[in-house]
């Protein structure tokens, strides 16, 4: 029987060497030092960016004051933002094959899968279109006859957006386009790892017509660049997607202004597996849920909760489908899952597995480096492991790797206890017929999203983020949209009828 299904290396071109700067008040600018990215899958440099430092930051946040405060945006009609924002889709969708290509070359995802992000991330562009003409608040017509009360919304101000390696172009389109319709102007920084793709939307928003200053990137390292944006007394809120440990740091860095913060971090996610449900779909979305983007992924399904009768066919039937998911190659377009981004990160997530099996867990299949003729050994094996407990910290910790760990329960009870036993909460899912076994999972699963009876389905309508230590804030949906604003009230009186509150007996 074979052990892995292995895409080796395709005869590709690959294109020449991207160079990065940043954009500052509509002016792309260079830095002195720049810094390279090797790409994870063909260990070639494929990018060279301007590397920034304070003065970038200060002058890209300066833009971004400036352009908010005159209101050559924030002022603009929620119909002229829209028009911007819908031109901003249409480039992007035309765009999808040149930033597709750095995205993979970049981050080692497969280029289908990179194409597949791209192209939706314009429907994500078309939906913050349609919420620009939204942001009406509320009135009050019954204070009195003599009072009338408004509550209206504005932009939230200038905001910095931070983000990560593992869905550069997606995340950025996550956040960007909905602090945009709400009128607010940006400062970006994208993952020193996958700089490129941002560049290219600070392309397509010049050329879309986005007035100099309201959107700014800033290329370069967490320090000094990412630390500046979260402290800057002329930033009023900072967002960012990434690690838990970084959003900590970024909460601290942003105390000392006490500017608004929204987080999504980490996740260490389960799936719930009752005997009555369709067993074929959950094995097939629980290999899935692991694999996809070789496990590093925010909502990777990294832990199984399995119901104790079913446990042995069950982790049976994923470890087959295991060896059938296509690694290798991101260049080909038949792969699924790509490289591991760095060789650091390899290093880590095996050093996760061995820790396991010395804790007495077993390994179904895989535990080690995958070897992709041509390619290298930046890869992992899929990735199954049995006798987990909850306290190990491949049950515990986000491994962010093609690892499966599975726990098994007997109760519905013990299910729930399981879940909840982390200290992150992004999603959870629950696999049965039974409606009762969902609903009371999905009512008391501490998670920002739970699934019942799939894995991983999003749309640019409901919200996105997460409880305890997987961030802060919500992201998409009209909630996403509302975090970039501000609430005033306008209490306005009518007529002159007010007693004097000083009685001067005059
Ligand atoms: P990371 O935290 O290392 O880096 C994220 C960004 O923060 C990068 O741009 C980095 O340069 C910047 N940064 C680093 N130090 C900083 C500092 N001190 N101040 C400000 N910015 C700083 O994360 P990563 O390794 O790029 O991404 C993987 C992590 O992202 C995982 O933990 C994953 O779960 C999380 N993630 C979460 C979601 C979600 O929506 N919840 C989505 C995707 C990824």
């Amino acid at each position: 029987m074979k052990d892995f299904t292995v895409k080796t290396a395709i005869d590709f071109e690959l294109p020449p060497v991207f160079r990065g700067r940043h954009l500052i008040d509509g002016t792309w600018t260079e830095s002195v030092e720049t810094f390279e990215r090797v790409s994870p899958s063909h260990g070639k440099v494929v990018s060279v960016s301007a590397r920034g430092g304070e003065p970038e930051t200060n002058a890209a946040v300066s833009a971004a004051r400036r352009a908010f405060d005159a209101g050559v945006w924030s002022r603009l009609s929620g119909k002229e933002r829209a028009t911007v924002l819908l031109k901003v889709a249409d480039l992007i969708e035309a765009n999808v094959e040149r930033i597709a290509l750095f995205e993979t070359l970049e981050s080692g995802k497969p280029i289908s899968q990179s194409r597949g992000e791209v192209g939706g991330a314009g429907d994500l562009w078309r939906y913050a279109a349609s919420l620009a003409r939204t942001s009406q608040g509320d009135s009050h017509n019954t204070l009195g006859e003599d009072m009338l009360g408004v509550v209206i919304k504005e932009p939230i101000g200038v905001v910095s957006i931070i983000t990560p390696w593992n869905f550069p172009f997606w995340i950025l389109s996550q956040k960007l386009p909905f602090a945009l319709a709400a009128g607010c102007t940006v400062v970006v920084k994208p993952s020193e790892m996958t700089p490129s793709t941002t560049v290219m939307m600070g392309e397509l928003l010049l050329e879309a017509g986005l007035p100099a200053g309201v959107c700014n990137i800033v290329l370069g390292y967490g320090q000094p660049v990412g630390s500046l944006m979260s402290s800057h007394p002329d930033v009023d809120m900072v967002t960012f997607t990434g690690s838990t440990g970084v959003g900590k740091l970024i909460t601290e860095a942003s105390a000392t202004t006490l500017k608004k913060v929204a987080l999504e971090l980490g996740g260490k996610n389960p799936q719930v597996i009752f005997p009555d449900a369709d067993l074929e779909s959950a094995a097939d979305a629980v290999t899935f849920g692991v694999y996809f983007n070789v496990g590093q992924c925010c909502n990777s399904s990294s832990r199984i909760i399995v119901h104790e009768d079913i446990a042995e066919q069950f982790v049976a039937r994923v470890v087959e489908l295991s060896r059938h998911v296509k690694f290798g190659d991101p260049l080909d377009p038949d792969t699924q899952v790509g490289a591991i981004v760095t060789p650091e990160h390899n290093a880590k997530i095996d050093g996760y597995v061995k820790g396991a099996v010395a804790e007495g867990a077993k390994v179904e299949i895989g535990g080690e480096t995958l070897s992709v003729s041509g390619l290298g050994t930046q890869f992992y094996q899929p990735t199954v492991i049995t006798n987990v407990t909850s306290d190990m910290a491949i049950a515990r910790d986000e491994v962010f790797g093609p690892v499966l760990s599975v726990l098994t329960f007997r109760t519905l009870e013990e299910a729930l206890a399981l879940t909840n036993d982390s200290d992150f909460g992004l999603s959870a899912g629950v696999w049965s017929e039974n409606i009762h076994n969902c609903l009371e999972f999905a009512r008391r699963a501490q998670a920002g999203t739970v699934w019942t009876n799939t894995w991983m389905d999003g749309y640019p309508e409901l919200a996105f983020g997460g409880v305890k230590q997987s961030g802060q804030g919500r992201e998409i949906g009209s909630y996403g949209f509302e975090e970039f604003l501000e609430v005033k009230s306008l209490v306005m009186r009518v007529g002159r009828s007010r007693a004097p509150w000083v009685q001067t007996g005059e």
